[in-house]
C-alpha cells in the first residue's frame, strides 16, 4: 500500500557558482585525512607525479577538489552538490546532496586510482556512498512485508500541484514484481541496494532534529508542473514531527487514514554511472594488477546494477504496451512489466512500525533519453566482474542494452539529436495519448518526460552525458547500430560548436523540439524525417563542455575522427586557461529564474502546519516563506535585491559534478589522445 512517490528533476540541469558560509566555517578547520572517509586530503595533489600535461591538469584539478579547505566536502567526506550554499536547480540548497555527486566521487576516485596506483581512495569513496545514501536495514525496516504480488496501491499523477493531494485507488490492480524473490535469494535479505536521490548533508531543514549530519529529504511529488520552487521539502522517514497531523503524507496522497511511513527514490543514472566507474576501476586497476584491491568495491556495483532493474519496470507493473486505461490494463506477470529501459526512478517504502509492517516498490513508467546508460548495460550483461548474482540479472542487463540502442535510433531526430523519451502511462494515469502518438513498443512518445517546467527535453547537458556513455560504449564494443547513433549526433554537435581564435567556444545550451519519431519497426527503422530539433541559445558552460569533450575524446579515439579530436583539446584548453580560479573550473551564470523565489507553493486551503525551523505551510506560502534560513545566506542580498526590482543576479557556481567530470575529462584525454 500506499504510493506516490515521485519524479525528481535532474540536478544539473542548469548550469553553475560562489563561495560560502558554511564553506568558509570548513575553511578555518582543516579536516584531519581521518575525516575523510573517502580520502580527499588538503594536499592531495602532491600524492601523484604526472606523466603527462593533461594528466598533471587532473592532478591540480582534483587537488583542488579534494583539498578540504575549498568546501567541496562535509567533515564526514561527503560531497555537497556544490560549494555555495545558495543555488536552486534540481536540489533546492547547495549543501544538499544528490547520488549523482556520489557517482562522480566514485568515478573521481577511479581515475586518481588510474593515475596514482593508488585504489584505497576508491574504495573509501564507495564506502560512503554505501554509509549515507544506501538506506540501512534500520531504516528500511519492514522489507519483509513486502507482497511481489501487491506491488503498491495506486494512485494517478496530475497535471498540476493543485490536483493533490491523489487519492489511492486500490480497486486498480498492480501487476507482480518478478525480481523481489529472485534477489532476496541472490543477497539474502529484503532490504533494497540502491541509492536514495537526495540527501540534506547539513541538516539544513532540521528534519534530523539536533543532529549536525546528513538526513534523507525529498521534494518533488507532484507531477510534470511541479517545478523545484513549487515543491514541499519533506523526510523520507515521516514521524509525524513536522507539517501538519500527518506530517506531509496528505499533501501529496490522499487516503482514509495516515500511518507513519518511510519512503526512498532512486535515480537511476546515478545508480548506473556508479556501475559505470565501477567497470573503469576494475579495468585501470587490472592494468597495474591490482584488481584485486577493489574486488570487493566491484562485486557491490554489481549487486547495485542487480536492484537496479527496479528502474526498468512499468511503475504499477502492468504489461508493457497499449496500457491507455487503468482499469482495463493487465498486470503484468513475468517479464511482461518491463521496458527494459532506465526510467526516472525507482522507489521504495512501508511503514515504521516493525510489528504492523506493509511495504510497496514502484518502478516508472517514463522513459528519459538522457537517462540511459549502454556501458552500464554491457558491463552487467558481459563483463564477468560485474556479473550480477540473481538468476535473471545478467539476461535482463543485455536486453536492456539491446533496447537502450533502440530507444536512441528510434529518438534520433532528423539532424542527429536524441529526443525525450516515451511512456507506458500517458499523463501518468494510464491515460490515452493523442491520436496518432508514435509508439515505441507500444509506449508512446513523450516529447518531455516527467516535467515540464523546465521542458525536460531542453538541456543539451542531457545529450552531453547520455551520448558520452554511448560514446565509451562504443569504444569498447563494435557495436555498429550504437556506431550509427554517435556519428549522426557528433555531425550535428560539432556542426553546431564554434570554437574561436582566442580560446572561447559555444555550443548549444537550450534545445527546441518539433514533430514527433516514426513508429519503431525494429526490422526497418524509419528515418524520422518528421523529428526535428534546432539550436535556442548556445553556452560556455564548463561542467557540460567536460562530458561534450569526454564524448568526443572516445569517439576520436575509436574512430580516428580528427576534427572530434581537435575539438575535444580546444574546448579542454578553452575552459583551462580561461575559466580557473582557485576552487577549480568555473563561469558565471545570470539567473533570472531567481525570481522565482517568491513563487507560491500550493497548499491545499484548511492545510496547515509548520517546517522544523517553524516556518508555516499554509496556503499562503511561497518557496521563501518555507525556508527561511536563506534570509541568512550570504548570496541572500543579491536575491533580495533582485526581488525588488534589481538587476539579474550574477553568480559563479562549483559544483561538485562539474568538477568532478572536468577532471574526468582531462584524465581521459591524457589516456586517449595526449
Ligand atoms: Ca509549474
Amino acid at each position: 500500500m500506499r504510493a506516490l512517490p515521485d519524479p525528481h528533476e535532474s540536478p544539473g540541469q542548469f548550469s553553475r557558482r560562489r563561495l560560502l558560509a558554511l564553506g568558509a566555517a570548513a575553511l578555518a578547520t582543516p579536516l584531519a585525512v581521518s575525516l575523510n572517509p573517502a580520502g580527499q586530503s588538503a594536499h592531495a595533489a602532491s600524492a601523484g607525479v604526472a606523466a603527462t600535461e593533461y594528466e598533471q591538469r587532473f592532478l591540480d584539478l582534483y587537488g583542488k577538489i579534494t583539498d578540504s579547505a575549498n568546501g567541496y566536502f562535509s567533515p564526514d567526506g561527503i560531497p555537497y552538490h556544490s560549494v555555495e550554499t545558495l543555488i536552486v536547480e534540481a536540489p533546492d540548497h547547495g549543501h544538499e546532496t544528490t547520488s549523482e555527486a556520489y557517482s562522480y566521487l566514485i568515478w573521481l576516485q577511479a581515475m586518481y586510482g588510474k593515475v596514482s596506483g593508488d585504489w584505497s581512495r576508491f574504495n573509501a569513496a564507495w564506502e560512503i556512498m554505501e554509509q549515507f545514501m544506501i538506506p540501512t536495514h534500520a531504516q528500511q525496516p519492514t522489507n519483509s512485508f513486502y507482497n511481489a504480488s501487491k506491488p503498491a496501491t495506486y494512485a494517478g499523477e496530475h497535471d498540476l500541484p493543485s490536483a493533490y493531494p491523489s487519492q489511492l485507488d486500490p480497486s486498480i490492480a498492480a501487476g507482480s514484481d518478478p525480481i523481489a524473490a529472485e534477489l532476496k535469494s541472490a543477497y539474502g535479505t529484503d532490504d533494497i541496494y540502491g541509492m536514495h536521490w537526495l540527501q540534506d548533508v547539513d541538516n539544513v531543514y532540521g528534519y534530523g532534529g539536533g543532529a549536525t549530519g546528513p538526513v534523507y529529504i525529498n521534494t518533488f511529488q507532484r507531477g510534470p508542473q511541479e517545478s523545484v520552487w513549487e515543491t514541499v521539502p519533506h523526510p523520507t522517514r515521516d514521524e509525524f514531527a513536522h507539517g501538519g497531523p500527518n506530517g506531509y503524507l496528505d499533501l501529496f496522497t490522499g487516503d482514509a487514514s495516515y500511518a507513519r511511513q518511510w519512503k526512498y527514490t532512486n535515480a537511476p543514472d546515478a545508480d548506473a554511472r556508479a556501475v559505470q566507474a565501477a567497470y573503469w576501476a576494475h579495468v585501470w586497476a587490472s592494468a597495474q594488477g591490482k584488481e584485486g584491491e577493489i574486488a570487493g568495491t566491484v562485486a557491490k556495483a554489481a549487486k547495485m546494477g542487480d536492484y537496479l532493474r527496479y528502474a526498468m519496470f512499468d511503475k504499477y507493473f502492468k504489461q508493457i504496451g497499449d496500457c491507455t486505461d487503468p482499469s482495463g490494463c493487465t498486470p503484468g506477470s513475468g517479464k511482461s512489466s518491463s521496458h527494459y529501459l532506465l526510467s526516472w526512478y525507482y522507489a521504495w517504502g512501508g511503514a515504521t512500525d516493525t510489528s504492523a509492517g506493509w511495504a510497496w516498490r514502484i518502478g516508472c513508467s517514463h522513459s528519459h533519453g538522457g537517462y540511459q546508460n549502454p556501458l552500464a548495460a554491457h558491463v552487467l550483461s558481459s563483463y564477468a566482474p560485474l556479473q550480477p548474482k540473481s538468476a535473471t540479472g545478467k539476461e535482463d542487463w543485455a536486453k536492456s542494452l539491446t533496447r537502450q540502442i533502440e530507444f536512441y535510433r528510434w529518438l534520433q531526430s532528423a539532424e542527429g539529436a536524441i529526443a525525450g523519451g516515451a511512456t507506458n502511462s500517458w499523463r501518468g494515469r494510464y491515460a490515452e495519448p493523442p491520436s496518432g502518438t508514435a509508439t515505441f513498443y507500444g509506449m508512446h512518445y513523450d516529447e518531455k518526460p516527467v516535467y515540464h517546467d523546465p521542458p525536460s527535453n531542453q538541456w543539451f547537458g542531457f545529450q552531453a552525458w547520455s551520448m558520452e556513455r554511448v560514446a565509451e560504449y562504443c569504444h569498447e564494443t563494435d557495436d555498429t547500430d550504437a556506431r550509427v547513433v554517435l556519428d549522426r549526433w557528433v555531425a550535428w554537435a560539432l556542426s553546431e560548436t564554434t570554437v574561436n581564435a582566442d580560446g572561447t567556444y559555444s555550443f548549444p545550451s537550450t534545445l527546441r523540439w518539433s514533430g514527433q519519431p516514426d513508429d519503431w519497426d525494429p526490422a526497418n527503422p524509419g528515418g524520422n524525417a518528421g523529428l526535428h530539433v534546432s539550436v535556442a541559445d548556445y553556452t560556455d558552460d564548463v561542467g557540460v563542455a567536460a562530458a561534450y569533450a569526454k564524448t568526443l575524446t572516445y569517439y576520436a579515439a575509436a574512430s580516428g575522427h580528427t576534427k572530434a579530436a581537435s575539438t575535444a583539446k580546444a574546448l579542454l584548453d578553452g575552459l583551462w586557461e580561461r575559466y580557473q580560479d582557485d576552487l577549480g573550473v568555473a563561469v558565471p551564470e545570470e539567473r533570472a529564474d531567481y525570481r522565482r523565489f517568491s513563487d507560491p507553493v500550493y497548499v491545499p486551503g484548511g492545510w496547515s502546519g509548520t517546517m522544523p525551523n517553524g516556518d508555516p505551510v499554509d496556503s499562503s506560502s511561497t518557496f521563501a516563506s518555507i525556508r527561511s534560513f536563506y534570509q541568512d545566506d550570504e548570496d541572500w542580498p543579491k536575491v533580495e535585491a533582485y526581488l525588488g526590482g534589481g538587476p539579474v543576479p550574477s553568480f559563479t557556481y562549483h559544483r561538485f559534478w562539474a568538477q568532478a567530470d572536468i577532471a574526468l575529462a582531462l584524465g581521459v584525454y591524457a589516456e586517449l589522445l595526449e
